[in-house]
């Protein structure tokens, strides 16, 4: 497994030429990589100690407006600056551009150079040193669904997004011949994160046209979320490189089926697996029964941070592999929290609500807090519902609107308990904004649906 670069080796491969651009990045509230390219030089003998951005990088949309209701930033403080502290741990390659390394930063305050409570890498750590102190480390592994299309990016943005045609012609579930047609794309997307430093699994295509999945191996909850953010990153601009567009869209086709990110879950102690216990009902330690308790009881008031749009929600629907229902199931792709390696050190629960748009840092984070509040609370867990578990009247639901899930957030006693007040304003805020945003737009739909008949 090829690991990352070392400072030394940066400084090596800049001083002999190999490498010559540093990306110096850290994860917004998307999920996305912003930063700068640093030449090598700069970066290995000054900027490799801090950097800076503006502060409106962690409270802006997707379209990078401005949006008013954040305590942490605005216009009337003038949108000062945060710290980008490289953490120099995560050097790697970026085989896929010439002479590239990158770095992920931690953003911290501009004067005190503590973390931002609301930055996601410190979110996730916050929770991982939460777990760190009741004895367990928490690895996970996050799986990236996403579509390929005909187009290339650019030309799809300048026909408006329109005629959208997915690289293939039909469902290409575990299809090795028509997956062999995308290997242009999906070969270096694989070997290139691999010289990375991830531990690339496979790709497989998925239930859909065009659509595929890449597997990376489970890791340390923080190394996840960072490979998951690198993957995305790479996926995207080596469809771009090939003259084709990725999307990370969860339903970009009522008709189509969506992605998701399914992410799996295990605890350890002292590098055994916590999880698992022999002698109880299928492998099952008492603990990962209190875990899965929490995270089931809590998953309304986070759902938020696993589907963070008004569009991730249209995934959610009977009959498509999606889920709609907040209750676990023995190897049963029906029910939004699946047990899987049961009677094996494997043993993990896999959750199957998160959309392909998840931002891995917030979606783990909230969930190690619920199953961190199950373990402390000893909650019961209640035995696994069968069958098809879209038609079970008796098991809660997910919310079904973004509108839902931003009540559910704002007032989760819970999630304010575990994160902070001032992160849950925020990410309300963010919420709200998206909400806000979308009901101001006039829709195709409503256009084709009532122009002449209305
Ligand atoms: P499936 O295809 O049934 O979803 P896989 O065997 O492909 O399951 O595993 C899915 C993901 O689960 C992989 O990324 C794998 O690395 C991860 N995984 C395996 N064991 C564990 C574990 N103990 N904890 C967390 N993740 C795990």
């Amino acid at each position: 497994m090829p690991a990352n670069l070392s400072f030394d080796d940066l400084k090596s491969r800049v001083s002999e030429g190999s490498i010559d651009t540093v990306l110096v990045c850290f994860v917004d509230m998307q999920g996305r990589l912003m930063g700068k390219r640093f030449h090598g030089v700069n970066f290995v003998e000054n900027s490799y100690k801090e950097t800076h951005c503006c502060n409106y990088l962690l409270a802006t949309d997707l379209e990078m407006a401005t949006p008013d209701g954040y305590a942490s930033t605005s216009w009337e403080t003038g949108y000062g600056d945060y710290v980008m502290k490289p953490d120099l741990d995560t050097i790697r390659p970026v085989p896929w551009l010439e002479g590239t390394a990158m770095v992920l930063c931690d953003i911290l305050d501009h004067h005190t150079h503590e973390p931002i409570p609301h930055s996601p890498r410190a979110m996730l750590k916050k929770q991982i040193a939460r777990l760190k102190e009741l004895g367990f480390d928490a690895m996970m592994a996050t799986e990236l669904e996403f579509f390929l299309f005909e187009k290339s990016l650019d030309e799809l943005r300048k026909d408006g997004f329109r005629d959208l045609q997915p690289i293939s012609g039909y469902n290409e579930d575990y299809h090795i011949f028509q997956t062999t047609k995308e290997e242009g794309i999906m070969r270096p997307i694989r070997n290139h994160l691999y010289a990375a430093g991830l531990p690339i699994e496979n790709s497989k295509g998925e239930a859909e046209s065009g659509q595929e999945e890449l597997n990376i191996r489970y890791s340390a909850a923080l190394d996840c979320a960072d490979y998951h953010s690198i993957a995305k990153h790479a996926i995207k601009e080596i469809a771009w490189q090939n003259g084709h567009a990725a999307s990370f869209l969860p339903k970009w086709h009522k008709d189509r089926v969506g992605s998701s990110s399914h992410v799996h879950q295990s605890l350890w102690k002292d590098g055994e697996a916590a999880f698992f216990d022999k002698d109880r009902d299928l492998g099952m330690s008492e603990m990962m029964g209190h875990y899965m308790a929490g995270l089931i009881a809590y998953a309304p008031d986070y759902t938020y941070f696993l589907a963070p749009y008004v569009n991730s929600y249209k995934r959610f629907s009977k009959g498509t592999f999606a889920p709609t229902k907040t209750v676990w199931s023995v190897d049963n792709r029906t029910a939004g929290f699946r047990l899987c390696g049961d009677g094996t050190k494997g043993i993990r629960v896999e959750c199957r609500i998160g959309g392909s748009d998840l931002n891995p840092y917030l979606a783990q984070a909230a969930m190690l807090a619920a199953g961190i509040k199950g373990i402390e609370e000893k909650m019961e867990l209640a035995a696994p519902t069968r069958g098809d578990v879209y038609e079970d009247a008796k098991a809660g639901d997910i919310p079904q609107t973004l509108r839902d899930a931003t009540e559910l957030l704002r007032n989760s006693k819970f999630l304010r308990e575990v994160m902070g007040d001032d992160v849950i304003d925020h990410y309300t805020r963010a919420a709200e904004w998206e909400q806000e945003e979308f009901d101001r737009v006039v829709t195709d739909w409503e256009i084709a649906r009532g122009f002449e008949r209305a």
